[in-house]
C-alpha cells in the first residue's frame, strides 16, 4: 500500500515538473512579431530614446500599453505599469587644469588628452586642492582569495591611483582571464568611496580596459548620470588617465610605474603615498529627470508558486540625440536595445497566449538608463516592485541575432548558474549547441542589466547571438563583426531591411522554452557553488 502511495506521488511530481508545451506558441515569434515593435521603437520619432527625453516616455508608454493589450496587471503600489526613476545628471567643466608636482618636478597635464574627470556627486563645485595621491594598484579587497591591497590604508581627502583589472600573476587567482567584478572599473570607484577618498584616477591601458583611450575622453565634457545619491556613489570625481600620464606622475614622485605594478602582482603589496599632490577645479551643472522603469506581470497558476516570480528584462533607453555623424544626430539603438524589447514583447506575446498559465508568475520589465551605468535596472533592483526573495531567475535581453540562423548561441556568464546547464540541455533537445562566455576577458558579465539582478543574488541568464551560421557563414560573420566595430553606439545602429531576423525567431523560441521551464520546475535555480554572487543569494 505505502509504495503505492508513494508511487502515486512519484507519478504526481513527474507530471508537475512537466513543461507546459511550447510548440503551441512558439509559431507566435516571428519575424514580423518583432519586426513591428522594432521599427517604431528604433525610428526617428523616438529620437533615440535619450534619459529623460519625449522619446523616453513614448517608448515606455508603447511598452507598456503593449502589455496591458496582452493582459498582464500591475505588479506596482500605484496599479499602473510605470516605476518612475529619479536620475540625476551632472555635466562637469574644468576651471583649473590638472596640476601635479612632486619632488622632481611639476607638470600641467592636458585634459581629456591625458587626463579625463566628471564629478560623480551633485556638488556645485569639485575641488583637488593639492592632494596626496597614494597608489593602491588593483584596489582589490577579497577575502576569498586573501587579497587586501588597501592594508587598513585610510584615503580620507586623498586621491586614489589604481589599475585596472584584475592580478594576472597566478591563473588559479580571479578566475584566470575571465574578469570577474573586482576588474571592473566601478568596483574600484566604489571602494576607494568608501574609504573616504575624494577622487580616484584609473590608469587606462588599452588591455586592461578592452578598448582604447578615445572611449573614455568621449566621456568628458558630457553629462552623467546617476541614481539620487547614496554610499555607493558618492566619490566626488571619477577620472582616467593615459598610460603614459601614470608614468609622469609616477616619476614626479620618484617612483617607476612599471616596478609599482610588478609589486600589485602580490599580495604583500601596500598602498604607496606618491609624494605627488594633484590640484584640479571642476564646475558642475546639475539636474534632476524623470525616467521611469515599465513593469508588468502575468501572474502564474500555481496557489503557491505565483508568489515567485521569473522576471525578463530588456532596456528600452539608448543615447538620444547626440553628435552629428554623416549627416545624422539620431542615436536609434535599434540593435541596442529596440530589438531587445521587440523580442521581450514577442515573448510575452507568446506566453500571454499559451491556454494555461505558467506556475510562477513572470514580470516582463524594460528598464531605463542602462547606457547611462544600467541606472534602471539597479534601481529595480533595490526598489523592487515584488520581493527580491520571491524573484528566482532573471532573463536579461540586451541585443538579438539580426545575422540569420545560427546552430550555436552564446551565454554571458556560462556556467554561473543552474540556468546555464537548463539552457544547454533546451538548446542541445533543438540541435543547437552553447558557446561558452566569448568575452568573458572583456567583462560583459558586467556590462548590461542582468549584473544588476545579481548583484542581488537572483541568477541571471544573457544569451547572445552565435555565430556558426547554416547559411553564408564567412560572409555574415564579417557582417556580424563589422556591426560592431561601425554600428555600435553610433547613429547608424538603424534597422535595416537586410537584416536577417529568422536567426533571432530561433534564438527566442530557445528561450522562452528555457523561460517556461524556469516558470514551471519547483526547484528554484541557484548560483555555482562558489561564484562570486552566491553569498548575495
Ligand atoms: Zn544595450
Amino acid at each position: 500500500m505505502r509504495s503505492l502511495i508513494s508511487l502515486i506521488l512519484f507519478a504526481a511530481v513527474c507530471a508537475a515538473q512537466v513543461p507546459i508545451s511550447v510548440t503551441n506558441v512558439e509559431g507566435l515569434i516571428t519575424v514580423d512579431a518583432i519586426a513591428g515593435p522594432l521599427e517604431f521603437l528604433s525610428s526617428d520619432a523616438l529620437e533615440g530614446r535619450g534619459v529623460g527625453s519625449r522619446g523616453d516616455r513614448l517608448a515606455r508608454d508603447y511598452i507598456a500599453s503593449t502589455l496591458r493589450l496582452m493582459g498582464c496587471t500591475s505588479a506596482l503600489a500605484d496599479g499602473g505599469f510605470q516605476q518612475p526613476v529619479p536620475i540625476v545628471g551632472i555635466r562637469s567643466s574644468l576651471d583649473a587644469p590638472v596640476t601635479l608636482s612632486g619632488p622632481k618636478g611639476t607638470l600641467v597635464a592636458r585634459s581629456p588628452e591625458e587626463f579625463t574627470l566628471w564629478a560623480s556627486r551633485p556638488d556645485a563645485q569639485s575641488v583637488w586642492r593639492e592632494a596626496e595621491v597614494v597608489f593602491i594598484g588593483y584596489g582589490i579587497e577579497a577575502p576569498e582569495f586573501q587579497w587586501d591591497d588597501y592594508k587598513g590604508c585610510d584615503l580620507a581627502g586623498k586621491v586614489a591611483l589604481v589599475m585596472n583589472n584584475d592580478p594576472s600573476s597566478d591563473p588559479a587567482l580571479f578566475a584566470g582571464s575571465t574578469r570577474l567584478y573586482y576588474g571592473r572599473w566601478s568596483y574600484k570607484y566604489e571602494q576607494s568611496a568608501r574609504r573616504g577618498a575624494i577622487g580616484t584616477i584609473v590608469i587606462h591601458t588599452t588591455p586592461s580596459a578592452g578598448y582604447p583611450f578615445q572611449v573614455i575622453q568621449a566621456g568628458h565634457g558630457q553629462e552623467h548620470f546617476y541614481l539620487p545619491f547614496n554610499d555607493r556613489t558618492a566619490l566626488p570625481v571619477q577620472s582616467w588617465c593615459s598610460e603614459d600620464a601614470a608614468k609622469a606622475l609616477c616619476t614626479l614622485g620618484g617612483f617607476d610605474l612599471d616596478t609599482l605594478r610588478t609589486a600589485a602582482e602580490t599580495r604583500e603589496f601596500k598602498p604607496v603615498p606618491l609624494g605627488v599632490r594633484v590640484s584640479t577645479t571642476l564646475n558642475n551643472t546639475v539636474r534632476e529627470l524623470a525616467s521611469g522603469n515599465v513593469v508588468a506581470r502575468w501572474e502564474g497558476s500555481d496557489p503557491e508558486l505565483k508568489q515567485q516570480h521569473v522576471v525578463v528584462s530588456a532596456h528600452f533607453d539608448h543615447l538620444g540625440i547626440g553628435t552629428e555623424k554623416n549627416g545624422d544626430a539620431i542615436y536609434n539603438g535599434a540593435l541596442d536595445n529596440a530589438s531587445g524589447c521587440a523580442a521581450m514583447l514577442a515573448l510575452a506575446r507568446a506566453i500571454t497566449a499559451l491556454p494555461e498559465r505558467p506556475k510562477r508568475s513572470i514580470i516582463f520589465t524594460s528598464v531605463t538608463a542602462e547606457e547611462s551605468g544600467l541606472l534602471g535596472s539597479e534601481y529595480f533592483a533595490t526598489h523592487p516592485p515584488v520581493p527580491v526573495k520571491s524573484i528566482v531567475a532573471n532573463y536579461n535581453i540586451d541585443g538579438i541575432n539580426i545575422w540569420g540562423r545560427t546552430k550555436d548561441l552564446a551565454m554571458v556568464g556560462y556556467g554561473k548558474n543552474s540556468l546555464t546547464a537548463l539552457a544547454a540541455e533546451v538548446a542541445a533537445r533543438r540541435g543547437r549547441t552553447f558557446e561558452a562566455d566569448p568575452e568573458g576577458d572583456k567583462g560583459m558579465f558586467y556590462r548590461s542589466d542582468h549584473f544588476n539582478f545579481a548583484r542581488v543574488g537572483v541568477p541571471c541568464a544573457y544569451f547572445k547571438a552565435g555565430s556558426d551560421f547554416f547559411e553564408d557563414g564567412e560572409k555574415r560573420r564579417r557582417v556580424k563583426q563589422a556591426y560592431t566595430t561601425f554600428h555600435y553606439h553610433q547613429p547608424s545602429d538603424q534597422m535595416d531591411a537586410r537584416w536577417h531576423l529568422d536567426g533571432a525567431v530561433d534564438d527566442l523560441r530557445l528561450m522562452l522554452e528555457c523561460l517556461l521551464r524556469t516558470a514551471q520546475d519547483p526547484a528554484v535555480p541557484s548560483w555555482t557553488k562558489g561564484d562570486e554572487f552566491e553569498k548575495a543569494r
